[in-house]
């Protein structure tokens, strides 16, 4: 591979498709590496985990997203290090590129807080991987407790913020109509959802209001709320409180927290709270040249100073204004800082409920003008005219039939997977004209 970008971008979720895309249109020669070859939309991870969506609507192939930007290449490759001082990356099969201008925009991870346990046993919900893991648990241990008439299914989801209020509240409402309708109203009423949080509320960054609604709406579908106290140890039956207490569950899922990879440390660049790097108000990373931080592996503050949270909306305006940025750079302007535009933040609760706090000014909603925004935000944000569509059917099946829209959620298992070679790309004998001969 020819070392000829001008620009690198490792990480094609919000943040970095936001810049490539910025970038490609300006005729910048970029290679945007991700070691998917999709994007993921990470927001509607807990429909699928919780079978209201399919795979196919959250997500987007990488090649199809770029296939009008000629110089825009895809790069399907796991980044093993990233060497910020000479602005290059070596992948996991050893190739080196390096480039003008590094972007790093490669998100976050689980953060388990040191929980024991938790990162054997819990279920994280981070990935289209993690949510299809988590999706073919509940599915399989649904089935083995129809077979069995006297077992109980436990699931506790970690973590009472957006995630974990809206993983819950699907989970609960799945019991009251999708279980009760598919399977049984025998096995609906031995099944339970329970969410923890170590601080008193559910949603703590919203206002009292949406979260006493949230509170309300999330009992009355049957969640057992376990607010004000932390998980000490996650095991294979349960987790333990800091109360002493024991929730026994089959299911652990983690929405506890994030934090920056294990990749961002090999990067030579200063880390900062949750591992991620303090950017300048330019997005640069500090005591380098032409290294930008993006969404979730940056901390990114506003015109005030103050830290921005990891949202989808952060770093999708970061990566246009890094880009911006950036063709100052190749132009030989100067850089502007970050200016960020805050529309305000959303959480569902369930079916015809959820909370909006709207704009800098944070107007209000709750019920169903909140449930109503939030899913036209969601399928405006969504990529892909496919995958908007696939969304709203799924929608509609679910919120208005309570169809879920896979009954089955089923990877192969181990014994299935074992044994099985899987092709690798024949390497082409060494020719003096680079040529294969007969
Ligand atoms: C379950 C869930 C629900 C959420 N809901 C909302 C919401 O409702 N609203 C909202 O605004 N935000 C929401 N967020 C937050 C939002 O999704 C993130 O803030 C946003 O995705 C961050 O974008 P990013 O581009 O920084 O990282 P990501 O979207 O995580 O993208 C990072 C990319 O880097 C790639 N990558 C990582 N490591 C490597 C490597 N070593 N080599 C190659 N590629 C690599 C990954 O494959 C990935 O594609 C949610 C997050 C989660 C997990």
């Amino acid at each position: 591979m020819e070392d000829t970008y001008q620009v690198i971008v490792v990480g094609a979720g919000f943040a970095g498709v936001a810049a490539a895309k910025k970038l490609g249109r300006k005729g910048v020669r970029v290679l945007l590496i991700d070691s998917n070859n999709y994007h993921q939309f990470q927001p509607l991870l807990y429909q699928l985990a919780t079978s209201q969506i399919g795979v196919s609507a959250i997500t987007r192939p990488l090649r199809s997203v770029f296939r009008r930007y000629e110089t825009v290449r895809v790069l399907t490759a796991s980044v093993a290090t990233i060497d910020a001082a000479q602005r290059s990356v070596t992948t996991a099969d050893g190739v080196t590129l390096r480039a003008e201008i590094l972007v790093i925009a490669v998100g976050a991870v689980p953060n388990f807080f040191n929980t024991p346990g938790a990162g054997q046993h819990a279920f994280p919900l981070y990935s289209v991987t993690d949510a299809t893991r988590l999706g073919t648990a509940i599915t399989r241990l649904l089935d083995q407790a129809d077979r069995n008439s006297e077992g109980l299914v436990d699931v506790v989801v970690v973590g009472g913020g957006p995630t974990g209020v809206e993983t819950a509240g699907a989970m609960a409402e799945n019991v009251k109509y999708m279980v009760r309708k598919y399977f049984s109203p025998e096995l609906a009423a031995r099944c339970r959802v329970h969410l923890v949080d170590m601080v008193p509320s559910v949603l703590n960054m919203f206002s009292t209001k949406s979260q006493r609604y949230a509170t309300e709406r999330l009992q009355k579908v049957g969640v057992q709320l376990h607010m004000g106290v932390g998980v000490t140890e996650v095991r294979t039956d349960g987790v333990a409180l800091a109360d002493g207490s024991f929730v026994p569950a089959q299911i652990v899922v983690w929405a506890g927290g994030l934090k920056a990879g294990d990749l961002i440390s090999t990067s030579g660049l200063t880390q900062g709270k949750g591992g991620r790097v303090d950017v300048r108000p330019d997005l640069t990373a500090p005591d380098v040249d032409g290294v930008y931080v993006i969404g979730d592996a940056a901390n990114i503050t506003d015109s005030t100073g103050a830290k921005l949270p990891q949202l989808g909306s952060v770093a999708q305006q970061a990566g246009k204004w890094a880009a911006a940025n950036i063709l100052a750079d190749l132009a030989g302007g100067s850089r502007t800082p970050f200016r960020y535009v805050d529309k305000g933040y959303m959480a569902m609760v369930g079916r015809g409920a959820a909370v909006a706090e709207l704009g800098r000014k944070r107007i209000q909603l709750q019920g169903l003008f909140a449930f109503l925004s939030w899913l036209l935000v969601h399928l405006a944000l969504l990529s892909g005219v496919q995958q908007k569509v696939r969304a709203l059917f799924s929608w509609l099946n679910g919120y208005l039939l309570h169809s879920p829209a896979q009954v089955v959620v089923s990877g192969p298992t181990e014994k299935e997977l074992s044994g099985l070679t899987l092709p690798e790309v024949r390497p082409a004998p060494p020719t003096e004209a680079g040529l294969e001969k007969e």
